[in-house]
Formats: C-alpha cells, structure tokens, sequence
C-alpha cells in the first residue's frame, strides 16, 4: 500500500512537467455539486481536451490536457479501466469529451486534498468508453463514498484478489490518510462480494 501510494505521487509529479509545457487548454468549468459536507464536496464535471497516457509498470495513468486543479496542479484521474482498453479507445491526439468525478476535502485553509475519478468518454456525443460499468465483471457499478473497513488481508493470495476486484469500493487503512481522507469511488457488488469473501480480520502481530 505504501509503495503503491509513493508511486503514485510519483507518477503525478513526473507528468506534471509534461502536461504544463503544452499550450492546448481544454475546456471545462466547476461542475455540478452531487454531494457536500462542510469539508467535503464532490462536483460533476465535463471536459473536452486531449488525454494523456502514461504506462508506468502495469498501471496506465490518465491525465488531460490543461485539466488542472484550482490550486494549478494537474489533476490524474483515477479509473476503474484496464490501462490496454485506454490505450485502445484514445487517441492522444484526438480532443474527447471526459466526465469525470472531482472530489475536494478540505481540512484546513491550506491543506486541500483533491482527485479526479473517471466516469465516462464521449467522441463526438457517442460514448466510446463507460466506466460505470466493472470491467471484470460487466455489470453496472454505483459512485458514492468508499467504505472504511476495519480488517485487514493476510496473505499473498488475498492482496492479489484485491488487485483483481478492484472495483470493491472498499477503502484501506494507509500510513497517509490517517483516517481522515474521504474517498469516493466505483462500488461493484460483485466485486465486494468476492472480496468479503476472502477478508479476514485484523490480527496486530
Ligand atoms: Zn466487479
């Protein structure tokens, strides 16, 4: 989970260069509110813009072209999509239009924790890419608030099922989150229950 998490930020950082040296802005404004707490808000938000790719390892990130935070970093947008099937139904040089997922915690003036999630993209009205829908399991997925689980995996084979049904929904005790980051993600009821099914509890030591 650690490295998964510093690769990750790493990943942000190096395409970050990238992404601030293209002129081409895309399109978007702040979105619809779908959901708000007092520290929390996620908006629904379109926009047209050219993707970026990016293949680290097995883990195919997706950025767009001028799609940046308010704060002025490029957002990564998080997907529940194979990286191939990405690779297959984007053209880098072609401008689709994304709807995505922007959630935005705030915990204190200056401490903003923000992602983006995918949802769907459309070239030309058509939708090319759904990803509402699991991509084990082809069935419909619901967006809402990850769950907070309170066991833990113990073996190899567990985290590997992890990996496999990712669209769990589930959200896993990190050293960075403390706790305190809200998430919301794709929740796939097959998923979840593949999942439960191999979970066990939390044993310290
Ligand atoms: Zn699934």
């Amino acid at each position: 989970m650690i490295s998964s998490l510093l690769r990750r930020f790493a990943i942000v950082a190096g395409l970050a260069g990238m992404v601030f040296s293209s002129s081409c802005a895309s399109r978007h404004d702040l979105g619809r509110v779908i959901f708000q707490e007092p520290d929390y808000v996620v908006r629904e938000v379109r926009v047209s813009g050219r993707p970026v790719l990016a293949k680290r390892g097995d883990e195919v990130t997706l950025m767009i072209v001028g799609f940046s935070e308010p704060g002025g970093g490029t957002y990564n947008i998080d997907h529940p999509v194979a990286g191939r099937v990405l690779q297959q139904k984007l053209d880098r040089a072609k401008s689709y239009t994304f709807q995505v997922y922007t959630t935005d915690q705030t915990r204190s003036k200056n401490d903003h924790i923000r992602h983006a999630i995918l949802s769907k993209v459309e070239d030309r009205g058509t939708v090319i890419l759904d990803a509402s829908v699991c991509d084990v399991h082809h069935c419909p997925m619901t967006f809402g608030a990850a769950v907070n689980v309170d066991w833990w995996l113990k073996s190899r084979r567990e985290q590997r099922g992890l990996e496999t049904y990712h669209n769990h929904g589930y959200s896993l005790p990190s050293c960075c989150s403390g706790g305190l980051v809200h998430e919301w993600t794709w929740h796939c009821p097959r998923c979840a229950r593949t999942v439960d099914g191999f979970k066990s509890k939390f044993e310290p030591g």
